[in-house]
């Protein structure tokens, strides 16, 4: 068995009753229904039949089209909107008669108006008149000598003017061109001074490390030349002592020869001396046999002393000492038999 129940929108006026099940159904679609304009920000509520004609006709929100831009615009804001809008035809302010719309009305009293008052076209030349566009063509056409006359005096006084500025000008340059004449001609002088100067240090500069250069190598060559002439002198000196000492040695050498010479002489004397002895008969000499003695020891002694054993061209000291032993025992007989003894003597 189903449950009936009766419509949520019943206090409005709704008859339908029915199974809960299909109440939400039929409440997708009842006519007692409740729905919201949805022109924003409206918040009216309405039954479905009147939503419509609120929302196209009656709504205070909803856009209509101004009839002289064609913007889309809130329908309350239309009165304001249309009074104020850039494209609302007015009547010219200047009363030509025309209609203009809103936004360009300036343009037109400036460009085009008629009734605008403009000065003549040819202020710049002395034309001082003043009147409404629609009058200047009957202005210059009556005025055309008036402005033609202007026009030629108008070139007159530009032509006066130009000439004079030219020679304004001119003279202005021809100022400036001297100012800077001069200006270049005191920095060229300042540079050649600074130049000159520089090249003056410069020459000094170089003359000083040349002095320097040529002092340094004056003295290394005194020094070199000294150097050379002490090494001269000190082999001077070496050669003078190595002859002196060659020369000595050669002297002590000659003195050695000399006394070597001198011992010669020495023992050909003796030599000589004994051979005398020898062939001398001991009988011829004075006084006892003793006296023939002695010397003839003295010279044997004084031959062993010489050392003559080393002199090659004299007889050997044996041969000296066998003559002397000979010569001895020859004395010694014939004192014998002269019967000389040493006792008595
Ligand atoms: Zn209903
Ligand atoms: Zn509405
Ligand atoms: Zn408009
Ligand atoms: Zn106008
Ligand atoms: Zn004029």
């Amino acid at each position: 068995m189903q449950l009936k129940v009766k419509c949520s929108n019943f206090s409005s006026g709704c008859e339908w009753t029915g199974e809960l099940k299909i109440l939400n159904e039929h409440l997708g679609s009842c006519e007692y229904r409740t729905l919201k304009c949805l022109n924003n920000p409206c918040s009216t509520s309405l039954l479905p039949k009147n939503l419509k004609e609120h929302m196209e006709n009656l709504c205070i929100y909803r856009l209509v089209t101004c009839q002289y831009c064609k913007q889309k615009i809130v329908f309350s804001e239309k009165q304001i909107h249309e009074e104020n809008c850039e494209c609302l035809p007015l009547c010219c302010v200047n009363q030509c008669g025309m209609k203009i719309m809103r936004k360009e009305m300036s343009s037109h009293i400036t460009d085009s108006c008629a009734n605008t008052i403009i000065p003549c076209q040819y202020l710049n030349i002395g034309c001082k008149f003043k009147g409404m566009r629609k009058e200047h063509e009957t202005h210059a056409n009556s005025l055309m000598q008036k402005h033609l006359s202007m026009a030629i005096s108008k070139l007159d006084a530009l032509e006066n003017k130009i000439t004079l500025t030219v020679d304004t000008l001119e003279n202005k340059i021809a100022s400036k061109v001297n100012a800077l004449e001069n200006k270049i001609m005191l920095r060229v002088d300042a540079l050649e001074n600074k130049i000159m100067s520089k090249v003056e240090s410069l020459e000094t500069k170089t003359v000083s490390k040349a002095v320097a250069l040529e002092n340094k190598i004056t003295s290394k060559v005194e020094l070199f030349e000294n150097k050379n002439a002490s090494e001269v002198v000190a082999l001077e000196n070496k050669i003078t002592s190595t002859v002196d000492a060659l020369k000595n040695e050669l002297i002590s050498k000659v003195d050695a020869q000399k006394d070597e010479i001198m011992l010669h002489e020495k023992n050909l004397e003796i030599i000589k001396a004994f051979l005398a002895v020898k062939t001398m008969n001991p009988k011829n000499f004075c006084g006892s046999s003793k006296k023939l003695k002695t010397p003839f020891r003295e010279t044997v002694f004084l031959v062993d002393q010489l050392q003559l054993s080393y002199v090659s061209d004299v007889p050997c000291k044996s041969d000296i000492n066998f003559i002397i032993s000979e010569s001895e025992s020859e004395y010694t007989n014939s004192e014998s038999k002269s019967g000389v003894s040493d006792s008595n003597s």
